[in-house]
């Protein structure tokens, strides 16, 4: 089922999410969730961005180039972030329009909860480790926006607003 994805400034995009539990329901939110990412189109969407305050969110950085693959993960950790960090243009689909410079680390360790219920760990690089990064601060209800400084963020935020 598609779901509405909530646009920024929606106050809900700026609350923290609380922890996720793997039920039904939630499997039901993940299918639901990765069905509204590839409708969108786009390769990340967070549990808050369609309303649902739980640490959960949905992947897949491949399949615009080649063969889909899906990736939920639920109650992901972050365990090591590199101190090398990378400048690159974010979009979002709560904030259409806009693109973001935002800095990230170029890649990241993870720790998640899968659909079956088993916690995995793996190393993100590239354009994964952003995806991500971006995904992540929306758990903790931080947008791109928020990355920027104010000079930045009345930038990015011009093209939309005129
Ligand atoms: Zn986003």
């Amino acid at each position: 089922m598609l779901l509405p994805i909530l646009r920024w400034p929606d106050p809900r995009l700026s609350q923290p999410c609380l922890p996720a539990v793997l039920d039904d329901d939630l499997r039901a939110l993940a299918a639901d969730m990765l069905e509204t990412m590839y409708a969108a189109p786009g390769r990340g969407l967070s549990a808050p961005q369609v309303g649902a305050m739980r640490r959960l969110f949905v992947m897949d950085v491949a399949w615009k180039d080649g063969p889909a693959d899906p990736m939920v993960l639920i109650n992901p950790e972050v365990l090591w972030l590199s101190d090398e960090l990378a400048l690159g243009p974010e979009g979002c689909l709560s904030i259409p329009g806009v693109v973001a410079e935002v800095e990230r680390s170029r890649a990241l360790r993870l720790r998640w909860t899968g659909l079956d219920g088993v916690r995995v760990e793996a190393l993100l690089e590239g354009f994964a480790a952003v995806c991500a990064q971006h995904e992540l601060d929306h758990l903790d209800g931080i947008v791109t926006l928020d990355r920027l400084s104010s000079d930045a963020r009345a930038t990015a935020l011009a093209g939309v607003l005129a």
